[in-house]
């Protein structure tokens, strides 16, 4: 391809303590977590509100916060929930209980709470406006560049924070990764949906009409209608005989009720998108919207209680469960998942199962990954640690990661990337990076004692902790 130059002067605009890319989930407990600490903090978000997929993306639930007997997500988790709590943004079947398995979530209200929260926390945030460039010497990032409807313009701070949820930042600065399985191939993407004019009581007699769980549903007790042992897959394989569906797809995650007639939807996946590609994403989203039509006729024609349900929306961002992993000091792995392990530099735990969806459709992946997370479950009150190197990526001083991007292999990404886990490593790096930013030192040169006190100080669960 034909290359061409491009120079420019460009205004330096912030010199912040720190900066952070992308306000999702990760990016808010970040930002939270550092302005508390008395910094300065910039978050540039390229989409028009706060809360990344979980509000622009319609993801329409948290996995859980909780072991079954610990709440895990404590400090900024507990406090997004019980601010989207009083002011009625999670679904009308929400209870202390369901901390430990998921919580609906009405978008808007999150958006308004995320948005009240980080003004309080006096940080100073964009939207519509996109990280596009990284100026590095050796190590050490110099300078990031932004480009929002005023232009291009620069951002200098002591240290940074990776929260795009695709490590564009890290990448950018020549942090390795890791993308996908052996083959390079990843976890299919879904575009979620909101849903009105469902009964949900007409919904619950689906038990009597021979829908009762099934395997799927019984071994991943999260879904809402499956935790009334109701299995709205179970018509899935007639429907693809009467190509209602069009793509071989087994997996359905199912819908999670706001309120009796309004629902969030996880149907569908887009097979082989790369979320590093505008391209791929630009056809996965044309695709998705297309099979939401397909998962229309299929609820309506097939289940009960959907007869007279509407499509609201789609989501504005395409539904990643997977793309870059920023290698860091540590890789989280597989083997530290059935372990249990604990790390002397513990800045959380968690504990969701290993959810991997297929790269692509069929039955044999599907019953294969099934299986495998069968296999990869905790029982009541397990956890494993997440420890402070996965958020520093190597070959860079001041740069930290968090979200679903940091260094895990691929199991641990399907576990650790819900959101109660992004608000986790979110938390740890918000506060790592005023550490960095006061001592002027290193990412891998903070006081772990010093951090970790202060986590447990907001009300992080660290029963780990160094004495
Ligand atoms: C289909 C699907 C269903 C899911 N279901 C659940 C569920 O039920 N419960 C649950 O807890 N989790 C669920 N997850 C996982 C969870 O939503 C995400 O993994 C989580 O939101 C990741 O948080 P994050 O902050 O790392 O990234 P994101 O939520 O992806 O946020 C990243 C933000 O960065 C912004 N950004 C990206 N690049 C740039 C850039 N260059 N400049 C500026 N901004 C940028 C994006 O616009 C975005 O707002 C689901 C995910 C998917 C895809």
């Amino acid at each position: 391809m034909e290359k061409i130059s491009y120079e420019k002067k460009i205004p330096l605009r912030y010199d912040v303590d720190v900066f952070i890319a992308g306000g999702g989930p990760a990016g808010i407990a970040a930002s939270l977590a550092a302005a508390r600490q008395g910094k300065e903090v910039m978050l540039v978000e390229s989409q028009s509100c706060l809360g990344g997929l979980g509000t622009a993306g319609l993801v329409p639930a948290f996995m859980k916060f909780g072991d079954g007997v610990n709440f895990l997500s404590g400090g900024i988790g507990r406090e997004v929930l019980n601010n989207l709590r009083n002011e009625g943004g999670t679904g009308f079947e929400d209870s202390q209980e369901r901390e430990h398995t998921s919580i609906a979530i009405k978008p808007e209200v999150l958006k308004r709470v995320y948005d009240r929260l980080l003004e309080e926390a006096g940080v100073n945030f964009l939207f519509n406006t996109t990280l596009i460039d990284v100026q590095c010497q050796a190590a050490q990032i110099d300078a990031v560049i932004c480009a929002a409807k005023s232009g291009i313009f620069a951002v200098k701070a002591s240290a940074y924070i990776d929260c795009s949820g695709d490590g564009d930042l890290a990448v950018w600065a020549g942090a390795p990764f890791e993308k996908g399985d052996e083959e390079g191939e990843m976890m299919a993407g879904t575009l979620c949906s909101l849903w009105s004019g469902i009964n949900f009581k007409e919904c619950l007699k689906m038990a009597d009409a021979d829908t009762g769980p099934s395997e799927d549903c019984k071994r991943k007790p999260t879904c809402n209608l499956s935790t009334h042992g109701i299995n709205p897959a179970a018509r899935l394989e007639d429907a693809m005989k009467d190509k209602v569906l069009s793509q071989e797809d087994y997996h359905l995650s199912g819908m999670w009720f706001q309120t009796e007639h309004i629902a969030g939807a996880n149907i569908g996946h887009e097979y082989g998108v790369d979320a590093t590609d505008e391209r791929s994403l630009t056809e996965a989203l044309v695709n998705g919207r297309q099979r939401t039509l397909e998962y229309e006729k299929y609820y309506k024609q097939y289940l009960k209680g959907y007869e007279h349900m509407e499509l609201v929306a789609t989501g504005n961002l395409m539904g990643i469960r997977e793309s870059r992993r920023i290698m860091g000091d540590y890789v989280l792995n597989i083997e530290d998942f059935k372990k249990r392990a604990c790390f002397e530099d513990e800045v959380g735990r968690y504990c969701f199962f290993v959810d991997l969806h297929c790269t692509r459709p069929g039955k044999q992946d599907h019953r294969k990954l099934l299986d495998r997370s069968t296999a990869l479950r905790y029982k009541k009150g397990e956890s494993y640690g997440v420890p402070y190197r996965c958020l520093v990526p190597r070959e860079l001083n001041n740069l930290l990661v968090a979200g679903r991007c940091i260094s895990t292999d691929r199991y641990m990404q399907g576990s650790l990337r819900v959101m109660p886990g992004c608000y986790i490593t979110g938390q740890a790096a918000g506060v790592a990076s005023a550490l960095m930013s006061e001592q002027r030192c290193h990412n891998r040169d903070i006081p772990i004692q010093k951090l970790q006190d202060r986590l447990l100080k907001m009300g992080a669960y660290l029963p780990n902790a160094l004495k």
